[in-house]
């Protein structure tokens, strides 16, 4: 297929370039001017984006899928121009913390996925029991990472102590693969939430129980572990500004930050409640132009939505402290980076590859075939009107999570296509165009 008339967004430029592309089993052929060959397709001078890669996702599957589900979440990742998602190893049941629990999961998910995924491995207090050490080896060629908690809500995968914590970063890096960590202090988290349930049940009270201080301790603790020794680390979900400063400049750490800290805060909290509700919490206004601020030097590697909707009681249970946290975002991550990155804060475009594709990609180990528009590649596409809007509403979403934070929030710009290997798995006319099972499992670089 020769795809015609593209601005396409090249790695590394800062403007787009007008080339047509040959895509041939798959993968990106040639780039050139003026291919000729069948079947063509007009792109009538968009945009084309390489796909958005999605590398922090709760799909659920098995386990909660009341919650959300591989087909749904892909289908909305897809119509967002998501084309690879990485999956949580904890909110999927059992956790995937051995290789033989993987192996079940993924023989049902690969019947389950309209995008291409990849899976983390999951190190919790639990595996303390068994022996976690030969698991991790086991998993490490088909993860991309391992995932623990220093603070979890999960009673099916306890958080790590800081002295498990150090073990496990020592053989995760020895493995060669990053371990991510959500960074809240346990100790801050558990002494607030007490006092402040005991004051109230509202969203202030819940925004106290875990300050930015329970954050910034919890990256502090984990850089002293580090050290000066060279660790694979990967700190998710930053939102506290200040946190995101102390790991500026740490070789060998990495971290991602999400769509809602960058543009939410404690006051959109108390205006929209439960909707906004997540794990870390919303911060206070100033965190959000330091975030943006590091996300365009590079002190945050890349954006991910930790998508994690929830059915409407569990949303709204009457209670601001059992309201489940966790929101939509898979198919909103693209389309608001575009819309309030690249247009409204000029991020140069070559950053913004880098944040919605390429970081992720190198990160992870799988840059040699997706995160960019290059030869050889997969061909992982976006098309993207830039002239028309997207409005955001939760119950045309393909998510089974309908309840999303961004209701009614216009962006500019359009995801008009979304390919996966060369296909258009997704169409703003047609709607989802491949079946379940279209989307390949994808493991770190030198076992695909
Ligand atoms: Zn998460």
């Amino acid at each position: 297929m020769i795809i015609r008339h593209a601005e396409i967004a090249l790695p590394g430029c800062n403007g787009f370039t007008p080339l047509d592309i040959e895509i041939h089993q798959g993968k990106i052929r040639r780039i050139a001017k003026n291919l000729k060959g069948a079947p063509v397709l007009d792109a009538g001078g968009l945009q084309l984006f390489p796909g958005a890669i999605d590398p922090h996702v709760h799909f659920n599957e098995p386990g909660y899928t009341e919650r959300e589900d591989f087909y749904h979440g892909s289908c909305a990742a897809a119509s967002g121009g998501v084309s690879t998602v990485i999956d949580m190893p904890c909110t999927s049941v059992p956790p995937v913390t051995n290789k033989k629990n993987l192996e079940a999961k993924l023989a049902l998910i690969e019947k389950r996925s309209i995008i291409d995924f990849a899976f983390f491995g999951g190190v919790s207090a639990r595996c303390f029991f068994g022996n976690w050490q030969n698991d991790m080896k086991e998993l490490a060629p088909d993860v991309m990472g391992f995932k623990c908690y220093f603070l979890s809500g999960m009673d099916s995968f306890p958080p790590l102590s800081l002295l498990q914590f150090k073990q496990v970063l020592m053989a995760a890096t020895a493995l060669g693969r990053p371990l991510l960590l959500h960074a809240e202090d346990p100790q801050l988290v558990g002494k607030y939430t007490r006092r402040e349930q005991e004051r109230g049940d509202s969203w202030r009270h819940y925004y106290r129980s875990r300050p930015e201080k329970a954050e910034i301790r919890a990256v502090r603790d984990a850089l002293k572990i580090a050290g000066n020794k060279a660790v694979n680390l990967h700190i998710v979900h930053v939102g506290s500004g200040r946190a995101a400063g102390i790991l500026k400049n740490r070789p060998g750490i990495s971290a991602e930050t999400a769509p809602h800290y960058l543009t939410f805060d404690l006051r959109d909290l108390q205006r929209i409640g439960a909707a906004l509700k997540t794990n870390p919490v919303v911060k206070r206004p100033f965190n959000k132009k330091i975030l943006w601020d590091r996300l365009f030097t590079g002190d945050l590697d890349f954006v991910a939505s930790d998508h994690a909707p929830a059915p409407a009681e569990q949303k709204n249970s009457g209670s601001v402290w059992s309201d489940y946290a966790g929101i939509p975002g898979s198919g909103t991550l693209f389309p608001f980076l575009y819309s309030e990155g690249l247009l409204r804060r000029k991020m140069p475009l070559s950053r913004f590859l880098q944040i919605t594709a390429e970081n992720a990609a190198r990160r992870y180990g799988f840059f040699d075939r997706k995160g960019s528009i290059e030869k050889g590649k997969d061909a992982d596409l976006v098309l993207v009107d830039p002239q028309s809007m997207t409005q955001v509403c939760g119950v045309d979403s393909y998510s089974k999570g309908k309840i999303t934070p961004f209701e009614g929030q216009t962006f500019q710009g359009r995801i008009v296509k979304t390919f996966v290997r060369g296909e258009v798995v997704y169409d703003a006319d047609a709607g989802i165009l491949k079946e379940a099972g279209y989307g390949k499992f994808l493991r770190p670089a030198g076992r695909s």
